[in-house]
């Protein structure tokens, strides 16, 4: 393993312009596979989805799924694309253990949309993202490498391989090369794959979850001197499976590419993989642009030539595009730029807005995802929707606060239950016993212990001085674990003194 210099990211920038590519792969969600009729479900026993199609025996032959072009067509015209008039998928020549057929059926120079652009925003600057091709291709199966220590090829007894995955339709998206300002870049590359998810997730044609590999980004970088027009070599580092990722690779090669620059050295083209736990990469396999895949048209799938009135039907079923809708909820919701801004930042838009539409106002919707959920988020180097809460259940437990049950710091409780696989938020609520008590049996006789621990307070109050009440709910909600009805226990306050 070599040691890599890294050069601070800020120091990097002043010599170097960043220059970057984006590839995203979208899982599609259709109910069966690219080319043969195999379920496509998550989750069921290792090779039970199978077929001689998928499993590429002898003699079959792949149909296209339609519903897989019709999403390919909805996802290339969301991104602003052409939708070519005819089309053809290729073969991408290669071998690998869980690609049964020993190629890959993608597309190649003849993709189904192309030349499109999409405009993300950050920092309330506006940068707009050429898209070069969408195109359709299947997914491989799945490898598991059983012994050994770290769950990968090295140091594994055996491997196994599911052909469950094989086959499911894909969507890869590429951009072409995007300069923007190098303080900029991390940024916009998270910007623009947390538009992508947002956009596709409204199309309705996958599950777009980084954490389940429904959209999954390759970050592709160069570092060229400042100035100059020469582009440097490229690192892609796959498969980044998160924003917050996303961000970190792209500051992280920033990094290691100036070290090696800095040095006299050459950057190798290479594949690298992304590290989680410590914001690093490491180096996978060597790439050079003449990887000969002997890419040529695919003999048993006819070409794909959708009619001009089919593309117009389904431009007609597309939501509203991004920047109308942020546009439409933000006064809808009455937010300001700031507060709107930090909202679509976090990533937070679309559970804000279920939030809302699960019955909670604005404000409470936007306090818990951005304060409470940001928080949990960052201390688990996890993103928003993969905490194990629902925008259903944080408007379910803002509805048990506005009815008084509980209040705000109980409601921390509540998360913390419901995260914990606890059960419902009304559930968590009786099993940790977390209601707030507004009875006033109770409520009295903590009162009247408090009234009686600190004499000068009640006196104070009796002679006109309610403020001084403060110390005396103090006293009888510390007694109460924070579970009393404080509006209640200062009317009995007041009740009782005056
Ligand atoms: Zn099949």
């Amino acid at each position: 393993m070599t040691t890599e210099t890294l050069v601070p990211v800020e120091d990097a920038l002043t010599r170097y312009d960043p220059v970057m590519g984006l590839e995203i792969h979208i899982e599609l969600n259709t109910a069966t596979k690219m080319f043969c009729g195999c379920p496509t479900e998550f989750g069921a026993e290792p090779n039970t989805q199978v077929c001689p199609v998928c499993l590429a025996l002898p003699g079959a032959l792949p149909v296209v799924n339609a519903k897989a072009i019709e999403s390919a067509i909805r996802i290339g015209l969301a991104l602003n694309c052409e939708i070519a008039e005819w089309c053809r998928f290729a073969r991408k020549n290669y071998f690998y253990p869980d690609m049964p057929k020993n190629f890959q059926t993608s597309q190649y120079d003849e993709p189904i949309a192309f030349d499109g652009h999409v405009d993300v925003e950050v920092d309330g600057e506006s940068y707009r993202i050429e898209i070069e091709r969408a195109h359709m291709e299947e997914d491989t199966g799945k490898s598991l490498h059983v012994g050994g220590s770290t769950g990968r090829i090295h140091g594994a007894d055996f491997s196994l391989v599911d052909y469950n995955r094989a086959g499911i339709p894909l969507i890869e998206i590429v951009t072409r090369t995007i300069e923007v300002p190098g303080d900029k870049a991390a940024a916009v590359a998270r910007a623009y794959v947390s538009y992508v998810r947002d956009l596709i997730g409204g199309l309705g044609v996958s599950d777009v979850r980084m954490d389940q590999g429904s959209l999954r980004a390759d970050v592709n970088l160069s570092l060229k001197p400042r100035g100059s027009a020469t582009l440097g070599t490229r690192s892609e580092t796959k498969n980044v499976n998160s924003f917050r990722s996303v961000e970190r690779a792209v500051r992280y090669e920033i990094s290691r590419h100036a070290g090696i620059l800095d040095a006299g050295g050459s950057v190798l083209q290479e594949t690298r993989h992304f590290h989680e736990d410590t914001g690093t990469t490491s180096s996978g396999r060597e790439k050079s642009d003449a990887d000969d895949y002997r890419y040529f048209p695919e003999p048993d799938l006819a070409p794909v030539s959708p009619s001009r009135e089919w593309v117009e039907e389904l431009r007609a079923t597309l939501p509203e595009p991004p920047a109308v809708r942020r546009t439409r909820l933000q006064a809808e919701w009455g937010f300001s730029d700031l507060e709107m801004r930090d909202t679509i930042g976090a990533g937070a838009l679309q559970l804000v807005s279920d939030t809302i539409e699960a019955g909670a106002t604005p404000q409470a919707a936007r306090k818990w995802w951005l304060g409470e959920m940001a928080r949990r988020a960052n201390e688990q180097g996890a993103e928003l929707d993969s905490l194990g809460i629902t925008p259903l259940q944080v408007a379910e437990i803002q509805a048990l606060i506005d009815a008084g049950r509980i209040n705000d710091k109980l409601a921390r409780s509540v998360f913390d239950g419901v995260i914990a696989g606890e059960g419902t938020p009304e559930e968590v609520i009786v099993g940790r016993q977390l209601e707030v008590v507004s009875d006033d049996g109770a409520l009295g006789d903590a009162v009247d212990r408090a009234i009686a621990g600190d004499p000068d307070a009640a006196q104070k109050i009796r002679d006109g001085k309610q403020a001084a009440a403060g110390a005396l709910i103090g006293a009888v909600m510390k007694e109460m674990r924070g579970q009393a009805d404080a509006g209640r226990v200062r009317e009995l306050i007041l009740e009782k003194l005056t």
